[in-house]
């Protein structure tokens, strides 16, 4: 059982701020446009999504807005986090910004059935078991919990119904752990 300290936060953060361009963090309530997300998410997903700004973090280029609490969130909890968005950040600098507003899908349609998020967020998602297994170890990236809030992701309203075939996502992530299983017994 791997273990974490404190500090894989702070050298996490300070590396992103450390860059020729830094990798911000930014509260989203004091956005204006993360504000007009909130509001078009509310309406597309009929309330469906009202916790866009407490809740969910969402990245940006190379620029990663956190909800309310943020700072009160458990240093493990925010090493995590920010281990899932820096994925988003380097889909940034693969595919641009036009790509990625192109793959993850203009003003978030089409609802139900959007391929390319849903392949975006899976390739985050993979990082989260990873970063799970690394600081908390095999059995907590194996736990039904775990499983269970990230296809509850992809079919639910958080991602305005991006991926509403669980089967398949359960199937993503047993091949994730798979691999996970495979890379611990060394
Ligand atoms: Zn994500």
């Amino acid at each position: 059982m791997r273990s974490f300290v404190p500090e894989q936060l702070e050298a996490l953060v300070a590396q992103m701020a450390s860059q020729t361009r830094p990798i911000k963090i930014v509260p989203k309530a004091n956005d204006r446009l993360q504000r007009a997300i909130d509001w078009a998410l509310r309406v597309v997903t009929l309330g469906g999504q009202d916790r866009y700004l407490s809740e969910y973090v969402t990245t940006l280029g190379r620029t990663i807005y956190v909800p309310e609490g943020w700072g009160e969130t458990p240093p493990i909890e925010q090493y995590k986090i920010l281990r899932h968005e820096l994925v988003h950040v380097a889909q940034f600098e693969r595919y641009g910004w036009v790509g990625m507003v192109l793959v993850y899908g203009v003003v978030f349609l089409p609802m139900g059935l959007a391929w390319g998020r849903a392949r975006l967020e899976w390739e985050a998602y993979a990082e989260t078991l990873r970063v799970t297994a690394e600081v908390e170890g095999l059995a907590a990236a194996q736990s039904p919990r775990l499983r269970a809030s990230i296809v509850s992701r992809f079919t639910g309203p958080d991602y305005a119904y991006m991926w509403p075939f669980p089967r398949q996502v359960a199937g993503w992530i047993d091949a994730e752990l798979r691999m996970l299983e495979e890379a611990s017994r060394g």
